[in-house]
């Protein structure tokens, strides 16, 4: 196929490339560069939509009136598609170092996966499609668990079922506990392939009682962990555990609806000298097209090309289908989710919006909180926590200090506990929860370079300690923190209602004077009839004159509105409180 320059088509056009690049950015295909290559059918896209832009070059306006009619909608956790058909499982592989990832993932590409005629370069696009028995099951490339979290890291799952290798010569390993904690907390079936069978020293039962003794009985033990015997090497045993990977896709009823709402989730991203910004997306529910208008988190285009995991060129990726896509204008991190929009317009607000709110959070250290605000922060009560110790022992030894820790209210969830330095995927495996304070803390440990990085960029606290004691008691005081400040009320002023008026629109508002103290908009309320307390809540409305105030001081007269109270009556006393952080 012949490739182009993007300043070539512009001279075939008969524009300076500036003003080609400037129309497609109009257009929805932003930050190509004049040096960028493209394909033939790339360039015809190219080609229709500058023509499209000269034939139509005042659509800003309307535009921008369709999207104030329709505001993009804000990310939204599509539901698990229960309609359409069954679609291919997306499976990652994970596990020890050397214990055959990378051989059992090659092996699988080369004797299931179909070579298209000679001549097509095979490229990796950090996911492929095995063929068994006539189905597809599509396998995510880049092995391991940092991967693995990394595309969870932003809440969504990509995986259906993870394949957990465990050499049977070696048996499980610190990695192999880190890649169950990582399973673990994503949710998804496991299936175990105890590889290297081939060698004359593997011992497969000696695996078995391994993870058996973690708590998963392999299947022919009666428990309910599927274990498969292979040999990546050899290929022994691969058919099986591709069979069996089917079956429990089966058993999860893994379906995915064409015509559905766009599922899609980026894997895999990275900038091409050539062509640009290019990230792999695994569609999991919809169908993405060429020239759709995307946005993915805080970038957004309009997709140029998709190329097929054999360096094809396809229209369209439906679910299941692992795709590469040209055409956005920077390169999105992993696990993010594709969105589809009509308009760039829209794309470009809802991505200016994003990058907007990023900056904001990142300025506004501590939001104001209010009562609402509290009540939920009281719901997240959870620290979740990853530890790393220099050894076993020191492990041992932290855990069972941690074990003793009680605070009512709060729960401490360990996610994983393991030895070695803290790690990237520490860090990226605390951020994948959701509703939970997350932190990483090491007894005797570094913290790797990565990992800071990494948990600087997702403000995630990491510690590390020398002495046991100094850890518990900063977990402890986190837990504690969690309670969130204790909050006491406290009277601020009294006032006496007069008379009250009915509004239309408003409801009942009490004419009252304030005979101590002062009352605050806002602030709660008690109201008392003879002594009573016959209502507890809050001012929702403050005025004097008409005029909406703050606070009104002992011997004014007002007007006060309870919020969803219109029974007050002439007589009733209010107490006016307000809520008081106790310092810890
Ligand atoms: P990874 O780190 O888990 O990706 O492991 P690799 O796939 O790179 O394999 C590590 C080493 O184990 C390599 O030398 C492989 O050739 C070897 N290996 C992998 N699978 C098998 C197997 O089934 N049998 C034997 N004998 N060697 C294997």
């Amino acid at each position: 196929m012949s490739k182009k320059r993007v300043y070539e088509i512009a001279r075939e056009l008969g524009v300076p490339s500036k003003e080609l690049i400037q129309a497609l950015a109009e257009m929805g295909m932003p930050g190509l560069k004049a040096v960028n290559t493209v394909d033939e059918e790339e360039a015809e896209v190219i080609r229709e939509l500058f023509l499209e832009h000269k034939q139509a070059p005042a659509v800003e306006e309307s535009e921008a009136q369709a999207q104030k009619l329709a505001p993009p909608k804000e990310k939204v956790e599509p539901e698990k598609p229960k309609t359409g058909a069954p679609r291919p499982p997306v499976v990652a592989v994970l596990g020890h170092i050397d214990h055959g990832k990378t051989t059992l993932l090659d092996t699988i590409r080369k004797t299931h996966v179909t070579q298209e005629e000679a001549g097509g370069i095979t490229q990796s696009i950090g996911a492929y499609q095995a063929k068994v028995d006539g189905r597809l099951i599509t396998f995510i490339d880049t092995p391991g668990h940092k991967a693995f979290t990394a595309m969870r890291a932003r809440g969504a799952q990509v995986t259906d079922i993870a394949v957990l290798v465990v050499a049977a010569d070696d048996g499980v390993m610190a990695q192999t506990l880190e890649a169950i904690d990582h399973i673990k907390a994503a949710g998804v079936p496991m299936i175990v392939a105890i590889n290297k069978i081939d060698k004359p020293e593997a011992n497969p039962d000696r695996v078995r009682q391994e993870l058996a003794q973690l708590g998963y009985t392999p299947e022919d033990w009666g428990g309910d962990t599927i274990m498969v015997p292979v040999s990546a090497l050899t290929g022994e045993g691969v058919q099986d555990l591709l069979e069996m990977i089917l079956l429990v896709a089966d058993m999860e009823d893994i379906r995915g609806d064409p015509k559905g709402e766009l599922d899609a989730i980026v894997i895999e991203s990275h900038m091409d000298t050539a062509r640009g910004p290019v990230a792999t997306v695994i569609v999991k529910n919809g169908t993405l097209r060429e020239r759709d208008i995307i946005v993915v988190g805080t970038t957004w285009g309009r997709i140029r090309a998709l190329v097929d995991y054999q360096g094809k060129r396809i229209k369209e990726a439906g679910p299941g289908t692992p795709v590469q896509i040209l055409g956005l204008e920077d390169v999105p991190p992993a696990g993010e989710r594709v969105e589809l929009v009509k308009k760039p317009n829209q794309a470009k607000a809802l991505v200016e919006e994003r990058r907007r709110k990023a900056l904001d959070a990142r300025r506004v250290a501590r939001p104001l909180m209010t009562f609402e605000d509290l009540l939920e922060a009281a719901e997240k009560k959870r620290l979740a926590v990853v530890l790393k110790a220099e050894s076993m022992g020191a492990l041992d030894a932290a855990r069972l200090e941690l074990g003793t820790i009680e605070t009512e209210g709060v729960e401490l969830d360990v996610l994983h506990a393991g030895v070695g330095p803290i790690n990237e995927s520490d860090v990226l495996l605390v951020a994948s929860v959701e509703d939970a304070q997350p932190l990483v803390v090491g007894f005797g440990v570094k913290v790797d370079p990565k990992a800071r990085r990494a948990a600087d960029e997702r403000g995630i606290p990491v510690r590390t300690y020398d002495i046991i004691y100094d850890l518990t008691q900063d977990i402890e005081r986190a837990m504690r923190r969690l309670l969130g400040p204790e909050f006491v009320e406290v009277k601020v002023g009294e006032a006496e209602v007069l008379k009250t008026f009915d509004i239309d629109g408003v409801g009942r508002v009490a004419g009252c004077v304030v005979r101590s103290g002062r009352v605050v908009r806002g602030a709660r309320v008690k109201v008392l009839r003879l002594g009573e307390e016959v209502f507890a809540g809050e001012i929702g409305s403050l005025k004097r004159f008409a005029q909406d105030v703050r606070e009104v001081q002992a011997g004014r007269e007002c007007g006060i509105r309870i919020r969803d109270y219109d029974q007050v009556q002439g007589g009733d006393i209010l107490e006016i409180y307000t809520l008081e952080e106790v310092p810890a």
